[in-house]
């Protein structure tokens, strides 16, 4: 990569420019200008119109300073058909000899006009007619700038790079041709010098989609090569001979949904494969993700290998391991339970049994990432809500094999990402979607309700649990402080137990031990208590068929995918089921498009696709965890055409150009952070 410095050689500017984030000639090249002025014509005065930015040339009528609330230099010009007022808030003692009678200037800005049709320009740029000063041919670009660096270096600068001759081509010919792409250098210069004709044909964009072009194939191709070197990763070939299958199908209370199969037929010819499987399932919350993964695990198993399941939370991974690790010792497998809160001689012991194989399946949270667990052989590992883990996470766990074979990956996630973002983020993965739920759910309707009528709502609630309805009763989070936010919890849980008396109520929190919590959550999914009062601790994937009734606090300042999340708690049985979003008076515009979102949606797509568009999607995910550095120039919205475009092409350029694709991804992406650098 050729380096800035050898268009300027001056430290100084350098560090100017490093300000602006501009430490290579690409990075120039890149600075696009935020918008252009027109220079290239003069405007006859009489046709300038309000609003419009134009140049106008005349002969100085008249110059004189008024005094209104501050002083004032009011310079008229003429050209012949019409004058204009040229007004300065600012201006130099020697104005009337820099604005002399019968002088030309031209003078650039925003035309104003009063209700009697006269026109003005407030602090128009002035240049000087003469000989000397031609029309520029191309707009001139108004550059991003930093302090000390202005907009003419700028210029400077550009100027010198496409003097320079040194922006090549990033793409095959035929690529060009193919996809009516403009070249790269034609482009660019489009966009730095853009034409008025060029203007008049809407050029700019033509170029702008170049760039978008380029960037996101960068991007895939990025992606592309992390998906080939974890595809030729050696893993176990695991094919069902039914020897737990089978019992394990038998003992199913429920079949099997269309999009159930179809997923497990998606992951287990993965497994066939000698090569690492790396697939994401998807899935809305309660579309049945849990008993794909266990399928899958069971066939790891019968294979002689084992498998693990992952949680991130301990409540979430204790529920997994209650309910796979009763069905799968029914059937005969060894299965083992791994958590952070464990005793060292508990672990120490699950640890040896792993080493030496005794456990097949370890249901366990991150606690399994550890580095003293050692497996036997691990054939699958199964990560659940994928995003709740860190991609660090993620990815440690792939080494954990004593032998050279790489356990195969399936990662689930309920957070439903809108396609276009996917095909993005997961371009290392191949995916999988349950876009189905099992039959017999009855819709949640949900309720938006001011908290000043919070005692109407307690007693909705009492008459739903008399009527045999469980509750949940979803406490806010309050991020500054956690003392705040169990003492909110108490005091709920005090007023709700005090209210509802006799009713049963149990409260659960962050603070509780994991036997505690597992405890209570017990209680409650055997309708030992009635209502549950729970900071954010449910959010992920708790499954307590009979609690049809969901009250969340402060909803305003929930996110919507934790508020799809908390409302996932229910709808999971046969009962009607409602989730009620109590807010505080006085909502934020985006509070308050984020509850007219979750009110008039259940689909986790369309909520996350509207979640993209309120807040974008470096948020979305978090930049940490995309682990994607950000686009500058395409959108992942706007731009889903080009996207799906370059998804194949990326392939091609891969396999075929091996060097356009390194160009590519040098160009766009060096030092950039990347995770899939790891
Ligand atoms: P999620 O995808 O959110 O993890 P779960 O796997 O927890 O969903 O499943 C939600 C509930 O649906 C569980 O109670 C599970 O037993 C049940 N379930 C899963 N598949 C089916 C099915 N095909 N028919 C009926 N119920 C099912
Ligand atoms: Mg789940």
């Amino acid at each position: 990569m050729q380096i800035l410095e050898q268009i300027s050689d001056k430290a100084q500017l350098n560090n100017k420019l490093l300000k602006l984030g501009l430490s290579s000639w690409w990075d120039l090249a890149l600075h696009i200008p935020l918008r252009y002025e027109d220079l290239t014509r003069v405007y006859p005065i009489a046709e300038a119109r309000a609003g419009q930015q134009v140049m106008v040339e005349g002969e100085i009528i008249s110059c004189e300073v008024i005094q209104r609330k501050n002083r004032q230099l009011i310079v008229k010009i003429a050209d012949g058909d019409g004058f204009i007022s040229l007004l300065f808030f600012h201006f130099f003692p020697n104005y009337s000899s820099q604005y002399k009678i019968g002088k030309r200037i031209r003078a650039f800005g925003e035309v104003k006009q009063d209700h009697f049709g006269n026109k003005t320009i407030i602090h128009p740029k002035i240049q000087t007619v003469n000989e000397e000063v031609k029309l520029s041919n191309t707009f001139t670009p108004i550059y991003p700038t930093t302090n000390g660096l202005n907009n003419q270096t700028i210029i400077q600068l550009v100027e010198d790079l496409f003097n320079a001759n040194i922006i090549g081509e990033t793409l095959p010919q035929n690529i060009i041709d193919r996809y009516k792409l403009l070249g790269l250098a034609q482009a660019l210069l489009a966009l730095h010098k853009l034409t008025p004709l060029q203007f008049k044909q809407k050029y700019q964009e033509k170029a702008l989609a170049r760039l978008k072009f380029d960037e996101l194939l960068a991007q895939q191709l990025l992606m592309h090569k992390v998906y080939v070197k974890k595809h030729a990763n050696p893993a176990p070939q695991l094919k069902t001979n039914n020897k737990y299958l089978i019992p394990l199908l038998a003992k199913l209370p429920f079949k099997l949904t269309k999009a159930q199969q179809k997923v497990l037929r998606e992951t287990l010819q993965d497994m066939l494969l000698d090569k690492q499987m790396n697939r994401l399932l998807q899935g809305d919350v309660g579309s049945g993700k849990t008993i794909v993964a266990t399928i899958a695990a069971v066939v790891a198993i019968e294979n002689g290998f084992q498998a693990c399941i992952m949680a991130p939370t301990e409540i979430l991974a204790e529920q997994h391991y209650l309910k796979i690790s009763s069905l799968c010792e029914e059937i005969g497998i060894k299965t083992g339970w791994l958590s952070g809160s464990q005793t060292k001689k508990q672990k120490q012991e699950t640890y040896t049994a792993i080493a030496e194989g005794t456990i097949q399946l370890i249901v366990g949270t991150h606690a399994v990432f550890q580095k003293d667990v050692e497996f036997h052989n691990l054939g699958l590992a199964v990560i659940d809500e994928q995003h709740r883990f860190g991609v660090e996470q993620r990815l440690a766990l792939i080494n954990k094999n004593k032998q050279q074979l790489h356990p195969h990956q399936l990662m689930m996630s309920a957070t439903p990402i809108p396609r276009s973002l996917a095909m993005s983020y997961y371009a290392d993965l191949d995916v999988s979607v349950i876009d189905e739920l099992p039959p017999g759910r009855t819709p949640i309707s949900t309720l938006l309700i001011n908290n000043n009528r919070r005692h109407e709502v307690i007693e909705f609630v009492r008459n739903k649990i008399d009527s045999g309805a469980q509750v949940y009763w979803v406490c806010p989070l309050i991020e500054e402080s956690e003392k705040l936010e169990l003492e909110n919890a108490l005091n709920t849980y005090q007023e709700l137990a005090n209210h509802l008396a006799p009713i049963k109520v149990g409260l659960i929190h962050g603070k509780l031990k994991a036997r505690e919590k597992a405890q209570v959550m017990e209680e409650f999914s055997q309708n030992q208590l009635q209502l549950l009062v729970a900071t954010t601790v449910i959010e992920v994937g708790v499954d307590v068929p009979n609690a049809s009734i969901i009250v969340i606090e402060h909803s305003e300042r929930m996110g919507l995918a934790q508020l799809h999340q908390l409302r996932g708690r229910v709808g999971r049985g046969n009962l009607q089921s409602e989730c009620i979003l109590l807010y505080e008076p006085g909502l934020s515009e985006v509070a308050r498009q984020r509850l007219q979102v979750i009110s008039s949606s259940t689909d986790g797509f369309e909520i996350a696709r509207q979640d993209l568009l309120i807040r974008g999607p470096g948020e979305l995910l978090g930049q940490r965890q995309s682990g994607l550095p950000a686009l500058r120039f395409a959108n992942l919205e706007e731009d889903l055409d080009i996207l799906q475009q370059i998804k194949p092409l990326a392939r091609e350029i891969a396999e075929k150009y091996p060097s356009h694709a390194k160009l590519l991804t040098d160009l766009w992406f060096h030092n950039k952070s990347i995770y899939t650098q790891s």
